[in-house]
């Protein structure tokens, strides 16, 4: 399968990990956002938000719970973090494979802005 993060999945292309077990990695984006820009992926290929199915109820509250994890230990749950997902080419999505961006470290201004 032509996906780069399916290829980070496997390990045949590098990434700097932050989390792994059997079902989700995370990873520093390669052009961080923000002092903080963690990317948290099933490690099962979902294209979109759109393609996520009643089956991975339990997958997405594990991500979400990842997520709390990761902020915590990289010190920016209490200061303040952005979790996004894009879905689809108006929200900019470019990797057509389920991620959501964990972003902080800075002030990250008005969500549109
Ligand atoms: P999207 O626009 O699809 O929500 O965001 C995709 C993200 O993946 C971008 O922030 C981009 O920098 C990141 N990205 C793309 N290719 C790679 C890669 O090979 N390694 C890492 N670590 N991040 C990548």
């Amino acid at each position: 399968m032509d996906c780069i993060f399916c290829k980070i999945v496997e390990g045949s292309i590098p990434s700097k990990k932050v989390f792994e077990n059997e079902r989700i990695l995370a990873f520093h984006d390669i052009q961080p956002a923000a002092p903080v820009h963690v990317l948290i992926i099933p490690k099962k290929h979902i294209p979109t938000m759109n393609d996520v199915s009643g089956e991975d109820d339990a997958l997405m509250a594990e991500i979400f719970a990842v997520a709390r994890q990761i902020a915590k230990e990289l010190g920016v749950d209490e200061s303040g973090y952005r979790l996004i997902n894009n879905c689809n080419p108006d929200s900019g999505q470019l990797v057509y494979h389920l991620h959501f961006h964990l972003v902080g470290g800075r002030n990250l201004g008005p969500l549109l802005g």
